[in-house]
């Protein structure tokens, strides 16, 4: 049977990790890599997080089933660090949580839930867009098609963006990343969120908003900004969720699937379908992390330290786009690159050519995504001038 089946080329992130782990150039710089890295180069386990496991170590009394929905202490505590914890919505019990198996399986149980609740309802996507989104929703047997996000000049296409959203049939779905755009970086302000929130109240659109780096832009509060508006002046959102960043519990599979409901009965309604799709992909959800977590967020002295080990990240990452900027002052291009320090999360279009690119690899031993996709988080204070060096060689 199996030798009809054709390998397929393996993912290219994974791709270009194996080929800077054998570039022997001493002065390489990774750009590629999806994951936070500090001054030193590390995802190291956040002091919060080593805390609550030594709890969880000496307190965990059981290995059983959490259930479908999962750590209901978890999802409050998700459902209040998302939403607000003063949210009308909260308030008015709309809102449900299903700890998924990270932000990635939230993905999958809203496109299942699309697939088998409203059948007939296709999603639209950023251009570009974090490629498993596609992969997610084809997977699940979902029509995907894209509206504009970036232009040609490698700016954010706001006015493409809302031209295509209004001819979205009535009904269909539409994926927004609530901030810290991956690949691309770019971010809506608060106006532009509000005539999204207009434009998809009118067209009779349902939202999904994945928000998988709250607290990695400007804040936790100031990240949540869109999916706020959203859930407190829509009758029906959906919201993907992942702790995997903001508390660096990647390989923990932590992440959230929150559905909002005109109504509190409407919303049980939903949470019980809800439940199915999570049984029959993977019946209950990973524990540890949900647990850490839940452990972190309510205890008020565990939460300030994460908070503040949180804010160190962001800061980091925003430093790091301004010192970029001013790198190239020397070359003469930090005007050319100021959208830059503008672009918020770990990812930035750079605008390079995949032969710049190209280039930045073979002669400098600077590896990032060929769509010039790079991650700031793989700068440092050390590398940040051989980096501006060589990007003014090979833009020149
Ligand atoms: N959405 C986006 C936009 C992402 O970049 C990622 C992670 N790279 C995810 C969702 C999923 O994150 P995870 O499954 O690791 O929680």
């Amino acid at each position: 049977m199996f030798e009809q089946i054709e390998r397929v080329p393996g993912d290219a992130i994974l791709g270009l990790i194996e080929a800077f782990k054998k570039d022997p150039n001493p002065q390489k710089v990774d750009l590629g890599v999806g994951v936070y890295r500090d001054a030193h180069g590390n995802t190291p386990v956040m002091r919060a997080v080593k805390e609550a496991e030594a709890r969880l170590l000496k307190n965990e009394t059981t290995k059983s089933y959490i259930g479908s929905h999962g750590d209901p202490r978890y999802g409050q505590a998700v459902l209040e660090l998302v939403l607000g914890a003063q949210s009308p919505v909260l308030a008015a019990n709309r809102a449900s949580a299903t700890q998924s198996p990270g932000g990635t399986g939230a993905l999958r149980l809203a496109a299942d839930f699309i697939k088998s609740q409203l059948p007939g309802k296709g999603i639209w996507v950023s251009d570009p867009t974090w490629p498993n989104h596609l992969g997610i929703f084809h997977a699940a047997g979902v029509e995907l098609k894209k509206y504009p996000y970036v232009d040609a000049d490698n700016r954010l296409d706001f006015e493409g963006m809302l031209s295509a959203l209004q001819q979205i049939p009535e009904g269909d779905v539409v994926l927004l990343h609530a901030c810290c755009h991956n690949p691309s970086g770019f971010d809506l302000s608060r106006e532009q969120w509000q005539r999204v929130l207009e434009v998809v109240r009118e067209r009779r659109l349902l939202p999904l908003v994945d928000f998988a780096y709250q607290g990695f832009g400007d804040g936790l509060d100031a990240d949540a900004y869109g999916p706020r508006l959203l859930a407190e002046n829509l009758d029906e959102v959906m919201i993907t969720s992942s702790c995997s960043k903001n508390f660096g519990v990647y390989r923990e599979r932590t992440g959230c699937m929150i559905m909002i409901a005109r109504d509190s009965e409407q919303m049980e309604n939903v949470r019980s379908q809800m439940a199915i799709v999570a049984r029959e992909n993977y019946s209950n959800p990973p524990a540890h992390g949900g647990a850490v977590v839940a452990e972190i967020l309510h205890d008020e002295a565990l939460a300030t330290v994460w908070r503040e080990e949180l804010t160190e990240m962001r800061d980091r990452i925003n430093g790091l786009r301004r010192d970029f900027v001013e790198a190239l002052k020397p070359y003469g291009l930090d005007e050319r690159f100021a959208f830059i320090a503008e672009q918020r999360g770990m990812f930035s279009y750079t605008g390079l050519s995949p032969e710049q690119v190209d280039r930045l690899r073979d002669e400098f031993g600077i590896y990032m995504v060929r769509s010039g996709r790079a991650n700031v988080a793989g700068l440092s204070q050390e590398n940040l001038p051989y980096v501006a060096k060589a990007i003014a060689a090979v833009v020149g």
